[in-house]
């Protein structure tokens, strides 16, 4: 294949796509070590900066909805001071549950990246298929299955360590 300048730009475009999931996978890890269920995920501004990283609290908080994509869009709104974020993209290493679907869709968010499938809660390729739904007014991006060994090895091993 000839070497040109789309290359360099895909090769790069590679390196921040693996480095972001990377870090959602920092955060499922760290969550873990909370004793949450281990889901990581990450907000990146139009220009690729990071502006969020967040894993679940739920037990920490006592809060059913403090999911990491619920908390990594809460904090990247209030840090453009804005209930939007069009032009943003989220990582996260697990498919979003149907309200975290939601929230997705609610924020604008234009690019959804997540690792591992998940049958049981899921609401992106499953169950409920927020995005697919006629009431969906605003479906980002989605691509699926971005590190989703490792996203998955992370949730076996946690439920296997709770058994
Ligand atoms: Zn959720």
């Amino acid at each position: 294949m000839r070497s040109c300048a789309c290359m360099a730009a895909l090769r790069q475009a590679r390196m921040d796509f693996t480095s972001h999931m990377t870090l959602a996978l920092e955060q499922a890890h760290a969550a873990a070590q909370r004793g949450e269920v281990p889901v990581g995920a990450v907000v990146t501004d139009p220009q690729g900066r990071v502006v969020a990283a967040e894993g679940n609290r739920t037990r920490e908080l006592s809060d059913p909805t403090a999911h990491a994509e619920i908390l990594a869009i809460r904090s990247a709104c209030a840090a453009l001071g804005s209930e939007r974020l069009p032009g943003y993209h989220l990582w996260v290493t697990l498919e979003p549950c149907p309200m975290c679907a939601a929230a997705i869709s609610a924020a604008r968010i234009a690019t959804l990246y997540y690792g591992a499938g998940d049958p049981r809660m899921g609401g992106v390729a499953h169950g409920a298929r927020v995005f697919d739904h006629p009431q969906c007014h605003h479906r980002p991006i989605v691509y699926d299955g971005i590190a989703a060994a490792p996203s998955r090895d992370l949730l076996q091993h946690f439920f296997k360590a709770r058994r």
